[in-house]
C-alpha cells in the first residue's frame, strides 16, 4: 500500500490465533520453483509447441493443437491476424492478436489478456477460450495443471417404436461406457470426460420398465458422470451415435439373451408397452469387477436433494462405523471396519463439501475410510438405511446456499492508472499485482457461488472516495481491498490483514488465517488501521496486504502467477467462510 495515511494504531488482535498460525507456519517447507504448467483436455495432456506458459498471470498456449481433444477446430489467418474457433456445438469464437476482446457467437467478451503472435502461431488465453466453448475448467495448483472437460447439461428420454431413446446433451465430446448389473437390475451409463451440471440428481421415469434415473459425479480426473437406471427388468443398450450428443437406444432384452454387459440388441421384437412383462427371473449373476470375496463397499455416491447433500456408502452387509472430525483442512473421517473398497473414489459434490474420498485405509484387518472435506463446515448427521447396509452422511446445505446467495462481495484492487501504488525492490508495481490478485479472487469466489463486484477491473485510476461508493451502489455486503505493502526497511516481509470496526474482525481473522496458512511467508497477523476505505465502509471490510514489495523475497514471489493464485484462493476461502456463516443484511 502506498499513498495512504499511516495507521493510527497497529495492534495484534487475537493473540491465540497468531500463535496457532506461527506453529502452523513452522511446518511449511521452503517454496520450490514452480513446475511448468500443463493443460489436460478430456483426459489428454495437450502437447503444444511452444508449451503452455504463464504470461502476466494468464495461462497462454498456441491455438494450434489445443482444441482437438475438445472436438473444436480453428483457423488462423496471419494476414488479418484473426482466428476463428468452431466449438463442437457450433459456438463460434473470433480472436484477434493484440485485441483484448473476443467475439463469442457475435457478442463481445473481454479476455484477461489479448492473444499474441509468437513465431507463426497465435497464443491464446487458455481458460477463457475453453470457458467460451462451454467447458468445465479448473486450475489445480498442486498439480500445476489446468483441467478441461466437457459438461453434461441434461439427459433427454424419449419413447421410440423399438424402446426408449436416451440422449446426452453435452458441451463437448464424452465417451460412453455401459454396464448391466443385476439383483436388482440396473443399467450403469458412465459418461467419461464429463462433469455433471445436471441439477436434479434423481427422477422417477416409469417408462419401459425404467423406474428411476440417478445422476452423480462419480469421479474426477478423469471426470466421470455416472447415470444409473433402476430397472424392473434387464434392458439391452446400444450406443447409437457419439459426441457431443451421444444417443443410447434401450430395448427390452430378448428372453433368450442372457449375455453380459453392453450386448448390442438385434431387437426385432416390437416394443409393446411402457412396462413390458419381466422375463423369467434371470440366474443370479455376480456384480462385475468383484475384487475380493470378502465384505466390501459396493458404491459411494452423492445424491443432491433440495438443501441437502447425501453422501451414500453402500455395503454388501450392515456397516459398522466411527466418525471423527479433524482440522486443517476441516474434514470428517468415517472409518468402516471389516470391509474392503475395491475402487478408490473421489467425488466433488459442490456446495459446502469440497471433496469426498473413499479408499482402503488399512488391510488385515480391513478398514475402509471415507473422508468428507469441508469447503465450509456444515451441519451434518450420519444415519443408516436398509438394515444398516447403507451409511449416509446427510449434509445440510440450505443455510450456506441462502447466506451466499444473499451476499455480494466487493473486490477493490488498490491504486490503478496514474497511481502506481508501491514500487518493488526491483521494480514490480503494486497496481499491477493487486489487479491480478483481485481478478483471480473474483474467479475463485465465483467458483464457490459467491457473487462479486469489482471497483476496477482494468488499469484505471479510481479515486479513494469512490471505491466504497461504487461497492455500495451495487449493494455490496462485504468489502475486500487488495494491496501489497511497502516500507523503508527492506527486511520486513509477510502478509497482514487490516480491519477497523468490530463487525469486520471475524472476516479479517478468517482471511488472515487462510493467508497465513497457505502463503508460506511470515504471518504478520490481523491489525487495525484507519484506512479510508475501511472507515467509509458500512459493511464488514478488510484490507489485505499480500506481501511486501520492498522485500526482495516477497517481491520475487509476488511476480509469480502461482503465488498470486494462492493468495487469491486463500482470501476467497476466508471470505467464503464468512459469507456462509454470517447472514447478509436484509435489503
Ligand atoms: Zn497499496
Amino acid at each position: 500500500m502506498a499513498r495512504r495515511s499511516r495507521p493510527d494504531r497497529r495492534s495484534r488482535v487475537p493473540r491465540l490465533l497468531a500463535w496457532g498460525l506461527v506453529l502452523a507456519l513452522a511446518g511449511v517447507p521452503a517454496l520450490a520453483q514452480p513446475a511448468p504448467p500443463s493443460v489436460v483436455v478430456n483426459g489428454r495432456t495437450v502437447a503444444t509447441d511452444p508449451p503452455a506458459s504463464f504470461q502476466g498471470g494468464v495461462l497462454f498456449a498456441p491455438l494450434e493443437g489445443l482444441l482437438e481433444p475438445y472436438g473444436a477446430r480453428s483457423e488462423w489467418d496471419p494476414t488479418t491476424r484473426t482466428a476463428q474457433v468452431h466449438g463442437p456445438r457450433g459456438t463460434r469464437v473470433v480472436l484477434r492478436s493484440g485485441d483484448r476482446y473476443a467475439t463469442v457467437d457475435g457478442e463481445l467478451r473481454p479476455m484477461p489478456a489479448a492473444p499474441q503472435v509468437q513465431g507463426a502461431k497465435l497464443l491464446v488465453p487458455v481458460e477463457f477460450l475453453f470457458r467460451a466453448l462451454g467447458a468445465w475448467v479448473k486450475w489445480e495448483e498442486s498439480e500445476r495443471t489446468l483441467h478441461v472437460a466437457s459438461q453434461v447439461l441434461r439427459l433427454v428420454f424419449e419413447p421410440t417404436p423399438g424402446g426408449l431413446r436416451m440422449q446426452v446433451d453435452a458441451t463437448g465430446p464424452v465417451q460412453v461406457r455401459t454396464t448391466s448389473l443385476s439383483q436388482p437390475d440396473r443399467l450403469v451409463v458412465d459418461l467419461v470426460n464429463a462433469v455433471s451440471r445436471i441439477e436434479t440428481r434423481e427422477v422417477t421415469l416409469g417408462q419401459l420398465g425404467v423406474q428411476r434415473v440417478r445422476v452423480a459425479q462419480f469421479q474426477t480426473k478423469p471426470y466421470v458422470t455416472r447415470v444409473v437406471l433402476d430397472l424392473e427388468a434387464a434392458l439391452d443398450v446400444e450406443v447409437a451415435s457419439s459426441a457431443p450428443a451421444p444417443v443410447l437406444m434401450l430395448r427390452p432384452r430378448a428372453a433368450a439373451q442372457t449375455t453380459g454387459p453392453s450386448a448390442p440388441a438385434p431387437s426385432a421384437a416390437p416394443f409393446q408397452s411402457p412396462t413390458p412383462a419381466a422375463p423369467p427371473s434371470p440366474p443370479p449373476s455376480p456384480e462385475p469387477a468383484a475384487g475380493t470375496s470378502g465384505p466390501r463397499i459396493l458404491e459411494v455416491a452423492v445424491e443432491r436433494q433440495v438443501g441437502r447433500i447425501r453422501i451414500v456408502v453402500v455395503g454388501d452387509r450392515p456397516l459398522d462405523y466411527q466418525v471423527r472430525e479433524l482440522p486443517d483442512p476441516d474434514r470428517l473421517v468415517v472409518d468402516i471396519p471389516g470391509v474392503f473398497v475395491p475402487v478408490k473414489q473421489e467425488l466433488n459434490p459442490g456446495g459446502p463439501v469440497e471433496v469426498v474420498r473413499a479408499a482402503q485405509f488399512q488391510t488385515d484387518p480391513d478398514v475402509a475410510r471415507i473422508v468428507v472435506q469441508w469447503q465450509v463446515r456444515s451441519r451434518y448427521e450420519v444415519v443408516t438405511e436398509e438394515g444398516g447396509n447403507r451409511l449416509v452422511v446427510v449434509v445440510d446445505e440450505l443455510p450456506v446456499a441462502v447466506a451466499r446467495g444473499g451476499h455480494l462481495v466487493a473486490i477493490d484492487p488498490g491504486h490503478g492508472g496514474k497511481d502506481p501504488g508501491a514500487i518493488g525492490a526491483t521494480g514490480l508495481v503494486e497496481k499491477d499485482v493487486v489487479l491480478d490478485v483481485g481478478l483471480r479472487l473474483r474467479e475463485a469466489l465465483h467458483r464457490q457461488s459467491v457473487r462479486t463486484v469489482m471497483t476496477r477491473e482494468t488499469d484505471v485510476f479510481v479515486d479513494l472516495a469512490d471505491r466504497v461508493a461504487i461497492a455500495m451502489r451495487s449493494g455490496a455486503t462485504v468489502f475486500v481491498s487488495v494491496h501489497a505493502n511497502a516500507t523503508t526497511r527492506g527486511v520486513i516481509r509477510g502478509v497482514e490483514t487490516y480491519y477497523l470496526r468490530p463487525h469486520s474482525l471475524l472476516l479479517a481473522t478468517w482471511v488472515q488465517e487462510e493467508l497465513g496458512r497457505s502463503l508460506g511467508i511470515p504471518d504478520r497477523g490481523v491489525r487495525t488501521a484507519n484506512f479510508k476505505v475501511l472507515r467509509d465502509s458500512p459493511v464488514p471490510a478488510v484490507l489485505v496486504e499480500v506481501g511486501y514489495l520492498t522485500n526482495v523475497e516477497d517481491e520475487a514471489l509476488l511476480r509469480t502467477p502461482a503465488f498470486r493464485q494462492r493468495a487469491a484462493e486463500a482470501i476467497a476461502r476466508g471470505v467464503a467462510r464468512f459469507v456462509s456463516h454470517v447472514p447478509a443484511p436484509q435489503p
